[in-house]
């Protein structure tokens, strides 16, 4: 009988081996005949329970069944799914799954599913640690919808394709990277890949996730650490310094005597995530600009003149 395994299990074509497992463990329990009884529709039920993970637990048998079930859903209806009413009549006329031999039917080439197709897309640490939303804009080619793929219409050819039966435009697709996603991790756009070709269904799109090395900052759990430079003058005067943070701009005080070292926590600058947010952790390094003019260099000399202390007093054991 000519029967869609996957609706009496309740789950796609696309489902792993512990799911099917599941679903059946689930189905398989409830209708089992010490708790759903006797009656005809029970022990049915259960039969086709049975028999529906008896084909889809089994790789070989599987596939077969898949090649058959895509076929026969070419070959009987327009659409991808089985029709209830469709399977019916089919049933009628005595269809069988066993029956219907597509390896030897001459006259209908074999379905053939569509490539899978890969696109990569970067991430910040940012985006990849909050979640974020990405456009991908990818070649994808489908059948002419005016003709459906026939290339004529009445005898002359379609104008919508040319005659080629199937159109190639850029479709853009609107991806969610969920928080947490790991560097490499794949995004499946179910049908959205290459096109199948005799009913066979399209390929899948796959979205490969690539996280940028950062090359300002590290994270360390939700806060980002971060090193500022500042200039010895500021470090003695003080100043406000502007930094870059997932917030934007941040105006940062240094305060007049800031060492090389010191940190300085900007709270709720860290990266989002689940509710909670990290800390931006500033360490401050006190830099000599590149170059110096002679003024800049004359007022150094002024200062090394004026200056009283030695720094490295205490380094000195007596
Ligand atoms: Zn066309």
């Amino acid at each position: 009988m000519t029967k869609d395994y996957y609706k009496i299990l309740g789950i796609t074509e696309f489902e792993s081996q512990d799911a099917i497992k599941n679903a059946y463990r689930k189905l398989a329990r409830r209708w089992h005949p010490d708790i759903a009884g006797n009656s005809a529709d029970a022990v049915l039920k259960f039969k086709e329970i049975n028999e529906a993970y008896e084909i889809l637990s089994n790789k070989i048998k599987k596939e077969e069944y898949d090649r058959a079930r895509r076929f026969y859903s070419y070959a009987t209806s327009e659409k991808k799914d089985f029709k209830t009413e469709s399977q019916k009549k089919e049933e009628k006329k005595g269809f069988s799954f066993n029956s219907f031999n597509w390896k030897k039917g001459p006259e209908k080439p074999l379905p053939k599913r569509g490539e899978d197709i890969y696109s990569d897309i970067e991430l910040s640490v940012f985006e990849a640690v909050s979640g974020t939303t990405k456009t991908v804009n990818m070649l994808q080619t489908r059948v002419c919808p005016k003709c459906g793929g026939r290339k004529f219409i009445n005898g002359s050819l379609c104008k919508d394709c040319h005659g080629k039966g199937e159109f190639t435009n850029y479709k853009k697709f609107t991806v969610k990277i969920p928080a947490g996603i790991k560097d490499k991790s794949k995004i499946r756009l179910a049908g959205e890949g290459g096109l199948g070709a005799n009913g066979g269904l399209n390929g899948d799109l796959y979205i490969i996730v690539h996280i940028q090395e950062p090359k300002t900052y590290k994270a360390e759990g939700l806060n980002i650490l971060k090193t500022i430079p500042i200039t010895p003058y500021e470090a003695v005067l003080g100043a406000d310094i502007k930094v870059s943070t997932i917030k934007g701009n941040v105006s940062v005080k240094i305060n007049p005597n800031t060492q090389s070292g010191q940190k300085i926590r900007l709270a709720g600058c860290g990266i989002m995530q689940n509710n909670k947010v990290g800390d931006m952790i500033i360490t401050v390094e006190i830099k000599i600009p590149q170059e110096l003019t002679t003024e800049e260099i004359n007022l150094y000399k002024k200062l090394a003149e004026v200056s009283k202390t030695n720094i490295r007093d205490n380094l000195y054991e007596n």
